[in-house]
């Protein structure tokens, strides 16, 4: 079976201010240790455009926001395309279109090096001529700044040492939707394993056991896993998840594992927390 897709709540309205220099008062990189969701992109960039009275469609621009609104959009794809930034603690690492390296910041976008008047500048050449005081990736480090802050929903709820192998925010139905039919399902007599395997993909997990599959899309942050998780803690899970998730609007699933395979998994948000034993392999 399959969930549909991520329910959201509505944007919070946005107060904002006059500085055009920056956009929603605040200068600040985004969070490394949070999620970036596609969700989250789409607002920011609403929210953007609807500062700089952008129209989205591009034919229906005012010839004055033109070029602003160009920026945005490369700013859009550029965020659009994970493999092309990384969020570090004091900057963010983006890959231009031609494949240069930029090293961003609010205040600053150092890109490749080149030479004016002899003398070699490291100043990304596209914030000397930018419309709004800032660079197209200046651009996109608020685009994943603002990302964040309009999607409290999918924040992870808890931030320990080390960061997890994997993991995913997901409503609490789409949790009761993947754990259920398995557990029914043994309980019709299916053959019972001896293990439930959660594979964590990019943009979709699935659950398999005794025969049965269940998927649901998800937005993964860390790596491709695949675990197994003894019948005796999913059912464990189970018996948490089928009174309370669906009345618990986000839960995350994180996976820790450490080199030999051995590693935990965590089912958190609202009452939940709960760690069960897991081995598992980062694909
Ligand atoms: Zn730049």
């Amino acid at each position: 079976m399959s969930t549909a897709a991520v329910a959201l709540p509505a944007a919070p309205p946005l107060a904002i201010p006059e500085d055009p220099q920056a956009p929603f008062g605040v200068i600040a990189l985004p969070d490394p240790t949070l999620l970036v969701t596609d969700a989250g992109i789409a607002r920011a960039y609403a929210a953007l455009c609807a500062h700089y009275h952008v129209a989205a469609a591009p034919e229906e621009r005012e010839k004055a926001v033109r070029p602003i609104g160009a920026q945005l959009d490369k700013a859009l794809a550029l965020v659009l395309d994970r493999e092309r930034w990384t969020l570090h603690d004091d900057h963010v690492a983006l890959l231009g279109s031609e494949g240069d390296r930029y090293r961003t910041t609010p205040a600053f976008c150092e890109g490749p090096a080149w030479v004016s008047r002899g003398r070699k500048m490291t100043v990304c050449k596209g914030s000397l001529n930018a419309r709004v005081g800032m660079c197209n990736h200046q651009l996109a480090v608020e685009l994943l700044r603002l990302a964040q802050q309009l999607d409290h929903p999918l924040t992870p709820v808890f931030a320990t040492d080390p960061a997890p192998t994997a993991l995913v925010a997901l409503p609490g139905w789409a949790i009761f939707a993947l754990w259920g039919p398995i557990t029914i399902a043994q309980r019709k007599g299916a053959d019972a394993p001896e293990s439930v395997e959660l594979l964590m993909e990019e943009s979709y997990l699935s659950l398999t056991g005794g025969g049965f599959a269940t998927t649901t899309t998800c937005e993964l942050s860390g790596a491709h896993t695949l675990i197994a998780i003894p019948v005796e803690g999913f059912q464990k899970l189970w018996e948490a998840i089928r009174p309370h998730a669906m009345e618990t609007p986000t839960l995350t699933l994180a996976v820790e594992i450490s080199d030999d395979t051995t590693g935990i998994l965590k089912l958190q948000g609202g009452p939940f927390d709960h760690v069960v034993s897991v081995t598992g392999v980062v694909l």
